[in-house]
């Protein structure tokens, strides 16, 4: 079971929905963590079950930052708005440098999205397991 979370600036909500949606069925066996609104949107257009973080505006990607940052979270699908500014676009930015920090799979596209979510259905992403399996530091 790994850990994934979706975020999805408002323009770009519908579009997560139906992916998340197309993808239920891969998505159903994992720990799925959110945003506030996108996490309740999926929710209302799946059955899928999401831990729900703050809104990204007020400090929802920095907790999932947190989670990257210790090496926790496996794969983050995060469809940005590249034609609007965002308020907290220094959250953002601080969210995708710790994915590069710590080499978490971040798709800010739906193409890429798509490339993960088939590698993630077929089994690709085991290394993470020993990521988790294997930390340093912590005991085995
Ligand atoms: P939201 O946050 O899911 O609460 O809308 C995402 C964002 O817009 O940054």
């Amino acid at each position: 079971m790994l850990k994934i979370a979706f975020i999805a600036h408002d323009r770009k909500k519908d579009e997560m929905v139906n992916f998340v949606t197309a993808y239920e069925h891969v998505f159903e066996g994992h720990k799925l963590y959110s945003t506030g609104t996108t996490g309740q949107r999926i929710m209302e257009g799946t059955a899928l079950r999401i831990h729900r973080f703050m809104s990204g505006p007020l400090g929802g990607d920095q907790q999932i930052g947190a989670l990257v940052a210790q090496n926790e979270m496996d794969l983050i699908i995060f469809l940005r708005d590249p034609l609007m500014a965002q308020p907290h676009e220094p959250d953002i930015n601080a969210l995708l440098r710790l994915c590069d920090v710590q080499g978490i799979p971040l798709a800010t596209n739906i193409a890429t999205a798509e490339i993960l979510v088939k590698a993630l259905e077929r089994g690709d992403f085991a290394w993470r397991e020993l990521v988790h399996k294997y930390k340093p530091g912590e005991e085995v």
